[in-house]
């Protein structure tokens, strides 16, 4: 029984693109549903939820009419301008079903790194929290260009649980965990379902730094894992597919991949 979900406290859950849109950029409201309606069980558990999501881009180039993915940058960030409202408007309809407030928090890669920013972000989250919000938090695609980007979801979401201090940080995916191999090509594949040491073999598997192959972004999830162990943050991967897998993880049962530091003995 994994128990370092069961006893987190503070936790951050990260949405991807494909798993809240068809391939069209339009919302797919069941999942999104389905979504606000367990994160607000499980904050009502007693817990501290924040969500990193993303899906403004695509939204975004649906609602504007574009008949191909935005290629350009001002085109990108404009399609990300216009998601990000349609996105927000959702969520805060969404969570007042359950009487939850949300707030939105957008950051770029100078906000982590500026000390000073840093602090005002960590304060804000910390009243955010304190009075009870769900912080939703994106990329602030507006602005943020090559130089201050953060780059992809998984890496912003393994940085927003490390300022907060999270006690979890959990990937919704399109896959469900680490796999040995890749999935795709060998259904076979064993899944891994603990990880307590981030070695070459498990950046071997996930497809090598940096690339994207394959196993849906699995190179980003490890850095992202990477990031949480130096914070001291668990981290977990589980399929977006059945959003139940929530209650799952955070009842102790076994379901995805699970990153939890290996204690060092001396
Ligand atoms: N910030 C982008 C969006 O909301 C997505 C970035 C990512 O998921 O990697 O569309």
């Amino acid at each position: 029984m994994n128990t370092v979900f069961t006893q987190a406290k503070r936790i951050v859950i990260k949405v991807g693109s494909s798993s809240l849109t068809y391939e069209s950029g339009n919302i797919n409201i069941r999942q999104i549903e389905k979504l606000c309606k367990i994160l607000a069980d499980i904050k009502n558990s007693g817990r501290e939820v924040v969500l990193v999501s993303s899906g403004a881009v695509a939204v975004g180039a649906s609602k504007m009419g574009l008949h191909h993915k935005p290629a350009t940058i001002p085109e990108k960030q404009a399609a990300a301008a216009v998601g990000q409202c349609e996105l927000m408007y959702i969520y805060d309809k969404q969570f007042l079903e359950y009487h939850h407030k949300v707030a939105q928090v957008l950051l770029t890669r100078d906000n982590i790194d500026h000390p000073e920013r840093r602090r005002n972000a960590v304060n804000t989250f910390e009243t955010l929290l304190q009075i009870g919000c769900i912080p939703i938090v994106n990329e602030n695609d507006t602005v943020a260009v090559d130089e201050i980007k953060i780059g992809d979801n998984d890496t912003l979401s393994a940085h927003v649980a490390s300022l907060i201090h999270a006690d979890g940080l959990i990937l919704l995916s399109d896959i469900d965990g680490l796999f040995e191999r890749n999935p795709h090509e060998d259904p076979k594949a064993p899944i891994i379902r603990h990880v307590g040491v981030i070695d070459e073999h498990i950046h071997q598997i996930a497809g090598g730094a940096g690339s994207n192959r394959g196993t849906g972004g699995m190179a980003t999830k490890i850095a992202a894992a990477e990031i949480c162990f130096e914070a001291g943050c668990a981290m977990a991967i589980i399929n977006s597919n059945r959003l139940e897998g929530l209650y799952d993880l955070l009842e102790g049962r076994e379901i995805g991949t699970i990153f939890e530091k290996k204690a060092i003995t001396l």
